[in-house]
């Protein structure tokens, strides 16, 4: 097949993560009889730099034109100024709600090597494998905000299309994997998660009947995520309990460097980057770990172009990969670290297997 993927690199490791990941894309294109085209843009501080704002218009035009968009990670020190007027993550929010994307899927699979990594004893990891989606264009970021010399109020406000959009989306995921969801509410304190909880409940019942689904607190679900992972399936929930929860799923998997995502929307294009940011203090070293960058290129091929086998296929050498102890410096004991373009090139070696 051909497919249109926007790159865009942005700013710090993520020029580094994206020139390692294209060329896993570009063999598995070889082997598999596909055509990819890759166009490059500009986002974040690069893009503040050459273009004056986070997010030039024709970066957005391209994104929304391509069948996909691969992101490496923006920010850094250059553009941090509180006070600055255009800061490089609005980049991020713009593209995201330029493109309608409502659903952030976040894989948290701990690979057997890298077990060590994670501050959670290992018996508890074996066998994890939990897909956190998290509703990303609604909630308390986006509602009105007040602020007085005493006092400040955020608005949270969920609509029904809004809660039955994503929870659709990760009923599907669950479909497709164990058959299991967990929603995630407080709806013992807040209205929004009383409207969510019975949202999520209709939806499940009259659509749904084959996916089990089961209602959590956020507060439990923050203790049963680190007691018993192997427990969850797929975890829906909104905006800012999503946020929180998925950084406290990643630290399952040990590294940053390992964990990809995927946002997506109502159709098939979505934004697929690592969940770690751009990393300051290692840029420009040849050192960052290609992997999460990696693996949301795998994502890329599964949502957006309907690639499982070839999805697969980079996952399956990725693992490889960690078996055979091919780590970047944040996984590797010392002197036996690879750079960023040799854990790429062990995951290609490892495709045809
Ligand atoms: P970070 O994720 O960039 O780095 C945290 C730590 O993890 C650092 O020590 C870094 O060296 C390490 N690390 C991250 N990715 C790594 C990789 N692939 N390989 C090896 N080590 C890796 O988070 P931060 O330091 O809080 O933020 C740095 C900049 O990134 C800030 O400007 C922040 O706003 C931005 N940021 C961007 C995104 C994004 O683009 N989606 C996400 C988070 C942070």
């Amino acid at each position: 097949m051909h497919a249109d993927i926007v790159v865009l690199p942005g700013d710090g490791i993520g020029p580094e993560i994206i020139a390692a990941a294209l060329p896993v894309l570009e063999a598995v294109a070889r082997r598999h009889g596909h055509d990819f085209a890759f166009h490059e843009h500009d986002i974040g501080g690069i893009a503040i730099d050459r273009h004056g704002q986070p997010l030039p218009a024709a970066t957005l035009e391209a994104a929304q034109k391509a069948d996909a968009v691969l992101l490496g990670a923006v920010g850094g020190p250059k553009w941090s100024d509180p006070n600055a007027k255009v800061r490089p993550e609005q980049g991020l929010l713009a593209i995201r709600k330029g493109m309608g994307l409502f659903a952030n899927l976040r894989p948290v699979r701990p690979h057997a090597a890298a077990l060590g990594a994670s501050p959670i004893k290992s018996e508890l990891l074996e066998g994890v494998d939990i897909m956190v989606v998290r509703e990303l264009t609604g909630g308390i970021y986006f509602g009105d905000k007040t602020r007085s010399d005493t006092d400040a109020t955020d608005l949270c406000r969920y609509t029904v299309a809004e809660v039955e959009r994503v929870v659709r989306r990760a009923a599907e995921l669950a479909r497709s994997r164990r058959g299991h969801l967990t929603s995630v509410d407080k709806a013992n304190v807040l209205e929004t998660s009383r409207l969510w909880r019975d949202v999520a409940a209709r939806v499940m019942r009259e659509e749904f009947p084959d996916v089990a689904v089961e209602h959590q607190l956020v507060d439990s679900m923050a203790m049963h995520l680190l007691s018993k992972p192997r427990a969850y399936d797929v975890i829906v929930t909104e905006n800012m309990f999503g946020d929180i929860l998925t950084d406290e799923a990643s630290m399952l998997a040990g590294s940053l460097g390992l964990l990809p995502s995927a946002s997506l929307g109502a159709g098939k294009a979505g934004i697929y980057e690592p969940i770690h940011g751009s990393a300051p203090d290692i840029a420009g070293k040849g050192i960052a770990n290609p992997y999460a960058t990696i693996l949301s290129a795998a994502l890329l091929l599964r949502h957006s172009l309907g690639l499982e086998q070839e999805a697969a296929a980079i996952e399956a050498a990725v693992d490889a990969a960690l078996h055979a102890q091919a780590f970047t410096a944040d996984l590797a004991a010392p002197g036996r670290a690879l750079s960023t373009g040799q854990a790429a090139q062990a995951v290609i070696d490892r495709l045809g297997a």
